[in-house]
């Protein structure tokens, strides 16, 4: 069996002050059981927790303070969780969720229960949705970023491929929409200083990654020998395309 881990940014997910994407999450409901059944068990990485837990508490902005933030995410979370499994299940597809901070991929013993777990998972043919664990993680323990959270989940389930899904269809030269001149790059085989340099920083009001925080979760992925794709969350069937080996988005193709 394959496994593919596939990241949602929070721009896809969900719509400031809307809550989850609904047609998103059908559709991607649907491709995870066209991959089921090509063999492929999914992992799926999740933002959006507090972009959907804002609305639901009557904040038209996304909130500053610390508190606030932990508060969205606990309540955005529970309605994230329960979106998933309601589309999910429609499709005979089994979700659970799995909340983690970085403590539990920095000690042996956690980092081997946390693999276990989300091998079991994928076995018994569930899809686990991963986050961060916003509610309580502070900066000191924090991943910062699902990005890379989801490089690190793809190592733990020795992943096949990484997906990370965007409000952008790949990696350009310089930030499209700062730079008309910018061009598409369709395959990297090496992440060296030119590259990074593209990355510039988010220009997305929901999200808190950008593209240099994916490429730098692209090269812990080349490092780890897991190939990895960055591609837009509109592009039609782009998980089950890519699992058939199409071209899709940008590639990251470890030596
Ligand atoms: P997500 O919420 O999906 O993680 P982000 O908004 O954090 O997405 O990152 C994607 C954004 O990064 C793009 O919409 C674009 O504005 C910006 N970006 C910066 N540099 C680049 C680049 N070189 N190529 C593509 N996008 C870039």
């Amino acid at each position: 069996m394959k496994t593919m881990v596939v990241k949602i940014g929070s721009s896809t997910i969900a719509r400031p002050g809307a809550g989850v994407r609904r047609p998103f999450l059908a559709d991607l409901a649907r491709q995870a059981a066209e991959l089921r059944d090509m063999g492929w068990g999914l992992v799926v990485v999740s933002s959006g927790a507090i972009a959907c837990g804002a609305p639901a508490l009557g904040f038209e902005q996304r909130p500053t303070d610390m508190p606030s933030l932990q508060a969205c995410a606990s309540v955005g979370q529970c309605e994230l969780s329960a979106a998933y499994d309601e589309e999910f299940r429609r499709r005979g597809l089994i979700t659970s969720l799995v909340l983690l901070t970085r403590s539990d991929t920095a000690s042996r013993s956690s980092y081997l229960h946390a693999r276990d777990a989300l091998r079991r998972l994928i076995e018994l043919g569930v899809v686990p949705v991963v986050n961060e664990n916003d509610t309580v993680a502070v900066d000191e323990i924090r991943f910062g970023d699902n990005d890379t959270l989801a490089a690190l989940v793809s190592c733990l389930v020795g992943a096949d491929l990484c997906v990370t899904l965007s409000d952008i269809d790949g990696l350009y030269t310089a930030n499209p929409s700062e730079d008309p001149a910018a061009r598409f790059i369709p395959e990297v085989d090496r992440i060296d200083a030119k590259i990074l340099a593209a990355g510039g920083d988010s220009s997305s009001s929901v999200g808190t990654g950008g593209m240099i925080t994916k490429l730098r979760a692209s090269r812990i992925l080349m490092t780890a020998g897991i190939p990895s794709v960055i591609a837009s969350g509109e592009a039609p069937d782009a998980l089950v395309s890519l699992a058939r080996g199409e071209a899709v988005g940008t590639r990251f193709l470890p030596a």
